[in-house]
């Protein structure tokens, strides 16, 4: 998974350096060795992760990470901070500035890549999203903007497994500031039963457990439907490094040293959640965006444009196969004079008993749906001519009897419906070819006096192939 990377370093040695070896792990390396140059680059040719330095001359490390948060186009890049600063207090101020890590030089190798492979798995995974986001934003279905590091991260669920009582009465004390809400326990086995039950929206987890290996416990989240997602954050002692660049190479997200600096701790944690947050947020809007643009949002039945697409899939499959395929065009009554008399309001709640009466009386593999004011389609694949007459006939009968009473109208008001029926022939090669001859056969039935189910199946030879 190589990707790009841009090193950013006032001292050319230290280029050089990182350059040397992310170039021998095959990663694409770009190099700036100011703040002003960095951001430019990062504008025109954005790289997969940044790799920044804090001390340089001109605008220092901090500032270039928040300009990099605050422009949406850039606000998700991964950024790691690497420097000779090794006050817990500079690695705050990174970590709030947006950084999603902070690295202390000489960088150690095995943290390094285990972090940056991380991070650029990450990035896949938003990208992605915000690909989705966009792509319903030009719909029209979406507002964008997102950003990762506006989400809140107060309220949080955490799950803390740390089976040292000492260590779990300090880190459930960090963890339980911002509001949050801790569950902490000492084994692996309620650890799982919790992270199942409960919402939870980040894990923190010790490394040294005594009843089970915490990297295969990291890994069991990771392959566990319910906590895929919730992001891992490790706790470890200084010299294990190695294993905590395995935690991460297994899917947790982010480590920190013992002893805990509470600060670190806390920024840390802010960082996870509101990540997790955001990405909850991606997949929600996507998912309404998705309905949105699929699903006709009065009658709850598909859409127009559903329709098209499972119809041509439906209808190859049947020219493929040779098998029958049934198809209604439905139009209301004199749909107009409801609203005329009744107004609007009125005319709504009856297309909504309309929708509601037809999908009742089909079956689940039948598929119905809204392609206009008050016109349906109802498609049945593998149905002979004699069940989906039935089907129409039925259709017709249980929307005449429908009855829709409203608040301010004396009488219930009660529609008609007219249908027209055709069958896929063996000459039918396109979903037009169908559409068209059972939209002419809804105009027998409106002409014919409406309220009726008028066929019009062409008589043509056995199907050949
Ligand atoms: P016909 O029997 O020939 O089909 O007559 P009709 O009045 O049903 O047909 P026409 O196409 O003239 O009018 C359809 C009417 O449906 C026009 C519009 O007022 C109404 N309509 C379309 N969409 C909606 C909707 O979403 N809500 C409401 N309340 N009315 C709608
Ligand atoms: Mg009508
Ligand atoms: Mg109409």
């Amino acid at each position: 998974m190589p990707g790009r990377v841009l090193v950013v370093d006032d001292v050319l040695p230290n280029i050089k350096l990182l350059e040397a070896k992310l170039m021998s792990e095959y990663f694409d390396v770009r190099t700036a060795t100011n703040g002003p140059d960095a951001l430019e680059m990062i504008q025109s040719d954005t790289p997969d992760i940044v790799l920044l330095d804090v001390m340089m001359p001109g605008i220092d490390g901090f500032e270039v990470c928040k300009r990099i948060r605050s422009n949406p186009a850039t606000a998700h890049l991964p950024v790691v901070m690497v420097t000779a600063l090794s006050d817990p207090s500079d690695r705050v101020r990174g970590l709030e500035a947006g950084a999603d890590d902070f690295l202390t030089k000489p960088v150690d190798d095995t943290a390094l890549f285990a972090r940056v492979r991380s991070l650029l798995r990450l990035k896949v995974m938003i990208d992605e999203w915000l690909l989705r986001e966009q792509t319903s934003a030009h719909f029209g279905v979406l507002e964008t903007g997102a950003n990762g590091l506006a989400m809140d991260y107060r309220a949080g669920r955490i799950l803390l497994i740390e089976d040292n009582p000492i260590d779990a009465t300090n880190t459930q004390k960090i963890l339980s500031r911002d509001e949050n809400m801790v569950f902490t326990c000492p084994g692996a086995a309620q650890a799982r039963e919790i992270a199942a039950g409960e919402d939870i929206e980040l894990i923190v987890c010790s490394l040294n457990l005594e009843d089970e290996d915490a990297l295969r416990l990291v890994s069991q989240f990771r392959s566990t439907e319910r906590t895929r997602q919730i992001p891992i954050l490790m706790t470890g002692e200084i010299d294990q490094i190695d294993k905590l660049a395995k935690a991460l190479d297994l899917g947790a997200n982010d480590y920190i040293m013992k002893p805990l600096d509470k600060n670190e701790l806390a920024a840390r944690s802010r960082t996870q959640i509101r990540r997790r947050r955001f990405q909850d947020r991606l997949r929600e809007s996507y998912e309404r965006s998705l309905s949105m643009a699929l699903i006709d949002s009065l009658t709850g039945l598909y859409n127009r444009r559903y329709l098209e697409t499972y119809l041509k899939g439906l209808m190859d499959n049947a020219v493929e196969r040779r098998k029958p395929l049934a198809l209604l065009m439905l139009d209301i009554d004199h749909f107009k004079a409801v609203n005329d008399t009744h107004g609007h309001i009125v005319g709504d709640k009856v297309l909504k008993a309309v929708a509601e009466a037809l999908i009742n009386s089909l079956r689940s593999v039948d598929m119905i749906a809204r392609i206009g004011g008050e016109e349906f389609v109802v498609v049945m694949p593998d149905t002979s001519e004699e069940f989906a007459e039935a089907v129409a006939e039925r259709l017709r009968r249980r929307v005449s009897e429908t009855n829709v009473s409203c608040e301010g109208v004396e009488e219930p008001v009660s529609v008609n419906i007219s249908i027209g029926l055709t069958m896929r022939t063996g000459e039918d090669k396109t979903v037009e070819d169908l559409m068209k001859r059972a939209d002419k056969a809804l105009y027998g039935a409106k002409n014919a006096g409406r309220n009726r189910v008028v066929s019009d199946i062409p008589e043509v030879g056995p199907e050949v192939s």
